[in-house]
């Protein structure tokens, strides 16, 4: 998270002296910023790993259906030149992605990591903004910040989702675990996912595997024989492609487009018939198609 010394502004609060020298966040410094509203902060909160924020309070009652867990007044006492002002436990990552979220900013520099995004939506739950569906949908920064994950944690943020209710998050990420053996899924997450969401898991990769045993069964038509070209030839062709096709369908499901592609263009190259290779090519691009289809399926 950027931040910067402290500033002037923010040496207003009596807060205790930390170790740490302070920093203030350089989105929310304390100065006018469109981006955020067409006023000054006039709240100061600072994390626990002493790095100052400074908010606005209609803002934050806006986003809060518990007056940012009960620490800022109903009624509103404070000013820019005398702004409230409290420390959270929260460190500066988690209050930064918070209020990123609360401001519905896009944070395109930083990217955190599922047990920090974890740590950022209890924080949005306990300071009341409900229902995280509000604040966690597509195009917003958690969203692309977990969908980014998933990438690489495919398993992990799907189970995030779930088990946070995110529903959207959930069927996005759920594409990204198709390459993923969930045979093997750790107990742990199997339990926090909850059996609604494991079920449609499941039940995604299911369908997966019969599409893919539909997608490689090889529908190929001969052609009139010439001298060049018999049935007998004709018919070791297509059993060839089906072979391989097989064992395609057995790297399942650590198969992915690029791998497919390479070798069913290989074994293209090899059928020196013309009328076969024309006939070869319509399949292959069928069976490439259809895979790229089912990449995209979801929960
Ligand atoms: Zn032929």
């Amino acid at each position: 998270m950027a931040t910067r010394p402290l500033t002037k502004l923010l040496q207003h609060p009596p807060f205790p002296t930390y170790e740490r020298p302070a920093q203030v966040s350089v989105v929310f410094d304390g100065s006018l910023n469109p981006r955020l509203a067409d006023t000054l902060p006039d709240v100061i909160i600072r994390s626990s790993d002493n790095v100052y924020f400074a908010v606005h309070r209609g803002q934050i009652l806006f986003t809060s259906t518990n007056r940012f867990s009960a620490l800022l007044s109903p009624s509103p006492r404070c000013t820019a030149a005398r702004p409230s002002a409290f420390t959270v436990p929260e460190p500066s990552d988690v209050l930064s992605d918070l209020f990123h979220t609360v401001y519905g900013l896009a944070c395109d520099l930083h990217w955190p990591s599922l047990e920090s995004i974890q740590a950022t939506l209890d924080a949005l739950k306990k300071y009341g903004m409900l229902p995280l569906e509000a604040h966690v949908f597509q195009d917003t920064f958690l969203y692309h910040a977990i969908h980014r994950q998933s990438r690489v944690f495919p398993l992990e943020a799907y189970t995030l989702a779930a088990e946070n209710h995110l529903e959207d998050v959930a069927v996005t990420t759920s594409a990204e675990t198709i390459h993923s053996r969930i045979i093997d899924l750790d107990m742990t997450l199997a339990c926090r996912m909850g059996v609604m969401y494991l079920s449609r898991l499941h039940r995604l990769h299911d369908m997966r595997r019969e599409g893919l045993k539909q997608l490689f069964l090889v529908r190929m038509t001969g052609h009139a024989e010439t001298p060049d070209c018999d049935l007998d030839q004709q018919r070791e062709t297509y059993i060839d492609l089906q072979l391989g096709c097989k064992a395609l369908f057995m790297m399942e499901p650590a198969l992915y487009v690029g791998d497919l592609e390479v070798e069913l263009n290989e074994f293209r190259s090899q059928v020196t018939c013309p009328d076969c290779n024309v006939i070869v090519s319509a399949e292959i691009a069928r069976i490439i198609a259809d895979f790229k289809r089912l990449e995209k399926t979801a929960i």
